[in-house]
């Protein structure tokens, strides 16, 4: 996608810089972000395509966006579902260097202090 990025701070915490791919892209961090969407899975089948590693969920944004979408819904479409298990696998395989957008979130949180 070739749209320009920028940066906002948080909403939530008002701390953290997060990349904005889209102007209707809610600006949340990666950290806050997590907190929200930890909360138990109460339908067996979702459970079962949700219940990943936290660390997926810490490196892939669109995954914490899926979960999030399920927790206010209540479900999924058949595409949100193919969309999150293909990249469930794709993170599984990658090499860790190769993951975005969270390392970009990261690195921003180091260079705070030198700006
Ligand atoms: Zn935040």
């Amino acid at each position: 996608m070739a749209k320009p990025k920028f940066k906002q701070r948080c909403a939530l915490c008002k701390k953290n810089m997060v990349v904005i791919y889209s102007f209707r892209q809610f600006p949340i961090c990666t950290e806050c972000q997590m907190k929200r969407i930890d909360k138990p899975i109460k339908d067996p089948k979702y459970k079962k395509l949700l219940d990943i590693p936290q660390k997926l969920y810490e490196e892939s944004q669109f995954l914490r966006n899926i979960k999030e979408a399920y927790l206010r819904f209540d479900n999924l479409t058949a595409n949100q579902v193919a969309a999150f298990k293909k990249v469930v696998k794709e993170l599984k395989e990658k090499p860790k260097e190769t993951v975005e957008p969270a390392e970009t979130e990261k690195k921003e949180k180091k260079e705070k202090s030198t700006s």
